[in-house]
């Protein structure tokens, strides 16, 4: 995608405007690598709802004004200080603690993005995450099918899976105490659950939710920039979104609506090779039965009064996650 914005942020507007319930979040690359674009369509084009997904370094480039209008920002940090450091580079896991703090103190409203890794030992991190208290909810994306292959079954089934059991325990244990505390991958499962599910991808990629690149083509997947089979249309002319976006594998599945497939582009690339793919498949479905197996008890617990319903409800949509690692 070309560096600068060659389109007209007017035909931007209108195709936006048209939805009076639209969110807009900027992504990137760094998108505060071009704060005057994010000032223009601040200025010039009405939303719902407005958010950023950040590495955090560069967040001084936007003007506290501009951040106040801001609702949502997602800020890359991996957990523990080592983990995040080894994988972003020195000083970073600081530099984002300093970010969510001065935008915690403006009133947005901050999440903590994982990228998971062989390194990660979910429950510590997430954990981690967790106590600092500066972000509201924790998310996190599994380094599958994007990078080389590497072992992913061994980590998974030694560390990643009974990490997602004590995570699980420890949602439940918070629940008992009328907490809900938001851990994406769970809470958007639970939500999917009792509000009804996902009809494709939960980032709602291709159907709810589509991307605009600088050249102005509207895409169903941020990061499929390259890929036919992600464009939709384009700014100026308009498009189509996906009328049935959930993959013929999944049509029959048991787990179909809580996972709607898991990420378009990881079920369209598969740059690991079926087998690889599969592996994935069988991990996903694992950490699904976890999750889904306290909805007996979360059940009570509404019975009982100890939490809302309606507090379950999570949509992706509206913070850009993907529910689904
Ligand atoms: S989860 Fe997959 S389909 Fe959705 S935005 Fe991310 S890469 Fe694209």
């Amino acid at each position: 995608v070309p560096y600068s914005v060659n389109y007209d942020v007017l035909s931007l507007k209108k195709m936006i405007e048209e939805d009076r319930d639209s969110t807009i979040i900027f992504y990137g690359g760094e998108p505060l690598l071009n704060p005057k674009f994010i000032m223009s369509v601040l200025d010039n084009i009405k939303a719902r709802r407005y958010g950023i997904q950040t590495n955090g370094t560069l967040y001084k480039l936007l003007p506290d004004e501009y951040w106040k209008r801001i609702n949502v920002v997602l800020l890359s940090i991996d957990g523990r200080e080592e983990i995040t450091n080894k994988h972003r580079g020195k000083g970073i896991y600081d530099a984002v603690l300093r970010a969510s703090k001065h935008l915690k103190s403006l009133g947005v409203e901050t999440i903590a993005r994982m990228a998971v890794t062989q390194d990660t030992d979910i429950y510590e991190d997430v954990m981690h995450l967790i106590n600092l208290k500066l972000f509201d909810k924790v998310h996190w994306q599994l380094d599958v099918i994007w990078s080389e292959e590497w072992d992913f079954k061994s980590w998974a089934y030694s560390s990643y899976l009974p990490g997602i059991r004590k995570l699980v325990q420890f949602f439940l244990s918070k629940l008992e105490e009328g907490e809900i505390i938001k851990i994406i991958p769970i809470l958007g499962v639970i939500s999917a659950y009792f509000f009804g599910g996902y009809k494709g991808s939960p980032c709602g990629a291709g159907y709810s939710s589509v991307t605009v690149t600088p050249d102005g083509r509207v895409l169903s997947c941020p990061i499929a920039v390259r890929e036919k089979w992600a464009e939709l249309g384009n700014v100026k002319n308009g498009f189509r979104i996906m009328e049935d976006p959930l993959p013929q594998d999944c049509k029959n599945c048991e787990f179909r609506d809580y996972c709607g497939g898991r990420c378009l582009y990881a079920q369209k690339e598969r740059y690991w090779g079926e087998e690889g793919f599969k592996v994935v498949d069988e991990v996903n479905k694992e950490y699904l039965r976890i999750v889904l197996s306290i909805i007996p008890k979360v059940k009570e617990l509404i019975a009982k009064s100890r939490i809302k319903l309606n507090d379950l409800y999570y949509n992706p949509i509206l913070d850009s996650t993907e529910v689904i690692p």
